[in-house]
């Protein structure tokens, strides 16, 4: 029986997370990529994976239905982090949270429409700066939103900025700055299982300190 589940964010976060793993000693017994299944077994009889959309990761480990997580910060920011421990950047997958609207329109005053994923994280930006605004909850393609009048800006999370681009967009603000992914630690796990998640959580930290010298 596995005694260590860990969830795993599918897409670009996925694919820099296993070669972490691989480099701990954590191999999917098949190939995560091609496979339809939810959850694999590894070469390590205790442990196994979980292979989730990004947005519930935190739910499954908060809730102690994984152990572990890797969760972007962004993910993790809009959740909330209860009952989550963070005890490990990654330093993957490295993005930044930002505002955006039509390339070359001057930010519209007064009352806004903002669409985004990160209604949360949005309303407290917002309310920060004393900028009223309303919220429209989009699942992806927020890029759309203001080319088409349903939102005057969009959050979302930009790397090169490219797929702005190509959408008639331009990057405004900042909201955080340092988004990478996160191992996230269920907190009653963490007491319960702490000799095998402790020496995990040391193996994934030496590991990423190398790669960052
Ligand atoms: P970009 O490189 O800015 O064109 O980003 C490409 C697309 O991937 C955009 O839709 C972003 O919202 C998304 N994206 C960029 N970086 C990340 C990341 N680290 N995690 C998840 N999505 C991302």
């Amino acid at each position: 029986m596995s005694e260590i589940t860990i969830a795993l964010t599918k897409g670009r976060i996925l694919k820099e997370t296993l070669p972490l793993l691989a480099a701990v000693g954590i191999s999917p017994s098949e190939d995560i990529a091609s496979s339809r299944k939810l959850l694999f077994d590894t070469n390590r009889e205790d442990v196994r994976l979980l292979v989730l959309r990004g947005v519930d990761v935190p739910t499954y480990v908060q809730f102690g239905a994984a152990d572990l997580g890797i969760s972007g910060k962004d993910t993790l920011l809009e959740h909330g982090g209860d009952g989550l421990y963070e005890p490990l950047d990654l330093g993957i997958a490295r993005c930044k949270l930002m505002t955006a609207g039509l390339k070359g329109r001057p930010a519209k005053t007064g009352r806004i429409r903002v669409a985004t994923k990160y209604v949360n994280v949005a309303r407290r930006f917002y309310a920060e700066k004393s900028q009223q605004a309303d919220f429209i909850k989009l699942y992806g393609a927020m890029e759309l939103a203001p080319v088409l009048a349903l939102a005057d800006e969009i959050v979302d999370v930009v790397d090169t900025g490219n797929t702005l681009k190509a959408n008639g967009l331009e990057p405004r603000e900042t909201i955080v700055g340092n988004i990478s992914s996160r191992v996230i630690v269920n907190k009653a796990a963490m007491k319960t299982k702490y000799r095998k998640i402790k020496p995990l959580i040391r193996q994934l930290g030496k590991i990423v300190a190398e790669r960052g010298a």
